[in-house]
């Protein structure tokens, strides 16, 4: 390709609208454009490195057995119905009519279509195990849409359904697929690590998300420095570091606590440690109250606690609820309690907490878990890096990610919701358990540059740079320059090295900065001074290392440059 003929309309200023880096970039790039809010056009070379992912993609789906096909993007609302899942999706389906009023959605995902085709044609515990993906544009209307294609409205996606007679056949299913996302990954020559992870609105009973690190991440993630447990900060387990103390359990007494309604204000009025205090948190499950007791000094885990409580609808308790069921607001504790309660393990396995006394002014203390009180145990608080590993006991350590991928067993969900079964041996209908697995093209192109980038632009890894080599002659009304330049092109495309050639009438600056804007992995420097000694110059993007090559030879040169390159 040749620079001149390339559409690539390249930025010196940041777009005020892009509020991180791989927005930035890819809009100064020359990548992308946007179209509407959270809805893109991507320009030739962010086609390129979108495809690349792609292909990445689509060959180790293929390896893991799966095999790709084509679902439309209108998906009938019978479909969601019989799922269940058309009343509960909520606001963020991209819902439409036809014009003959019937309920019509973009996919913003496809479990129902895929458990629908697989039904309707597979029919014999012979024609199992099936792995069906796609790649495909997906929608889903954010109430924000924000960075870039980190959060838009319209996004592109593979994604990949199994078919399998048992949980058995599952687990070969999902270990395929883990497998293949850890090669893809790597072939995109990414830092990731990949994560236990809460279900969220999907459902089922296992799932690991695919991090990519970067400092800029959306997601916390616990991971341990001795084993390979590392899990989102939504799930994270943790043992703490004190162990509890053989401390006596003291006597019960209540205190006078004038208009102490806050940890920090009960802490200091009593001089005590807020790790020997308990923290009450009232929300509302399904509509029913509940009160969660975790140690003061913690942090609440809302996604652990709905997904104890199985609640689909879950928030923090207003005034009135608060009122209706009862409760003192700043004085609620969990002895004689009517509302349901539930307790972390830390405040069940420790000794004499302070706690509200249900009583306008008043707190407990020495309150004991299963003298003084009941509730059902569960890890409801926020695990912290520093505490212990809960597999192998080494520390945690914290980082920030970018999900770009996820893997699911959603066992029999939607093959039961939706009445999809097959036949076993016996001739006796059974339901199918299936899987789905996730990666975000885009995503993946994003979070690349997250995790790649300096100063002066995008530093692509070389398996989805949109072109491997850049060659870029000093001056392109330099006779002398621009047949070496031109011999050099025109070789490496005939060994198949993805080159570009900057045959712009452009300042040598200028295309520097660009070069290094769009972040080639290689470029080569055709200048005078080089040609006198019968060499080329090269530039490493990632390393900045720079030197020279021989003319002569100039292919065989620069393709072993290509090799030192990640
Ligand atoms: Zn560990």
């Amino acid at each position: 390709m040749r620079y001149s003929q390339l559409f690539a309309p390249t930025l010196r200023e940041v777009p005020s609208e892009a509020e991180i880096v791989s927005h930035q970039l890819m809009f100064r790039a020359g990548m992308m454009r946007k179209v509407a809010s959270g809805i893109y056009s991507y320009l030739p070379l962010g086609w390129r490195v979108l495809d690349k992912v792609s292909d990445i993609v689509r060959e180790e789906m293929n390896a893991a057995g799966a095999q790709e096909l084509m679902f439309p993007i209108v998906q009938p609302a019978e479909l969601w119905q019989s799922s269940g899942r058309w009343a509960v999706y909520g606001d963020e389906m991209w819902r439409v009519k036809d014009r003959h009023g019937r309920d019509f959605c973009l996919g913003p995902t496809h479990e129902e279509v895929a458990t629908n085709t697989v039904m309707n044609d597979i029919n014999s515990y012979k024609q199992l195990p099936l792995m069906i993906y796609q790649i495909q544009n997906k929608y889903r209307d954010e109430r924000r849409p924000r960075f870039g294609l980190m959060r838009s409205r319209e996004f592109i996606m593979k994604d990949c359904y199994s078919f399998d007679r048992d949980d058995a056949g599952l687990d070969v299913s999902y270990g395929k697929m883990y497998d293949a996302y850890v090669k893809i990954f790597t072939r995109c020559g990414l830092d990731f690590r990949p994560v236990r992870a809460d279900n969220g609105a999907i459902g089922g009973s296992s799932s690991h998300e695919f991090m990519v690190l970067a400092e800029n991440g959306e997601a916390e993630i616990l991971y341990c420095d001795g084993c390979d447990y590392a899990a989102n900060i939504e799930i994270a387990e943790s043992i703490p570091l004190e162990t509890v103390a053989a401390e006596e359990e003291k006597a019960a007494e209540k205190v006078l606590t004038p208009d102490c309604r806050t940890i920090e204000d009960v802490a200091s009025f009593l001089k005590m440690d807020k790790k020997k205090t308990m923290k009450a948190l009232f929300y509302m499950a399904d509509e029913k109250p509940v009160l969660i007791f975790i140690r003061g000094d913690r942090t609440l885990n809302e996604i652990k606690v709905q997904n104890a409580l199985g609640a689909n609808l879950f928030y923090m308790g207003a005034d009135i609820d608060l009122e209706n069921a009862g409760l003192v607001r700043g004085f609620i504790g969990p002895c004689g309690q009517k509302v349901r309660v539930l307790v972390d393990k830390e405040i069940a396995e420790g000794k004499n907490f302070c706690c509200g006394a249900n009583e306008e002014g008043y707190h407990l203390l020495n309150i004991n878990f299963g003298r003084d009180f009941d509730g059902e145990v569960g890890f409801f608080r926020m695990a912290e890096a520093g505490e212990k590993c809960p597999v192998c006991g080494g520390t945690l350590r914290s980082a920030r990610g970018i999900e770009v991928g996820q893997v699911f067993k959603l066992g029999k969900k939607y093959s039961v919701s939706m009445g999809a079964e097959y036949l076993d041996e016996n001739g006796k209908a059974q339901p199918f358990v299936m899987g789905c697995y996730g990666i975000g093209v885009g995503r993946t192109m994003a979070a690349s540059i997250e995790q790649n980038f300096d100063e002066n632009g995008i530093i692509w890894p070389k398996a989805i740079a949109p072109f491997e080599v850049v060659i870029v002659p000093v001056s392109e009304k330099n006779e002398r320059q621009m047949r070496a330049a031109e011999e050099l092109y025109a070789s490496l495309n005939e060994n198949g090295v993805e080159v570009l050639l900057d045959d712009r009438s452009e300042r040598a600056g200028v295309k520097f900065k660009d070069a290094d804007l769009i972040g080639f992995p290689l470029r080569i420097t055709v200048g005078d001074k080089s040609l006198d000694k019968g060499m080329l110059e090269y530039k490493i993007r990632k390393t900045g290392e720079s030197g020279l090559i021989p003319l002569e030879n100039g292919v065989d040169e620069v393709k072993a440059l290509l090799s030192r390159i990640d």
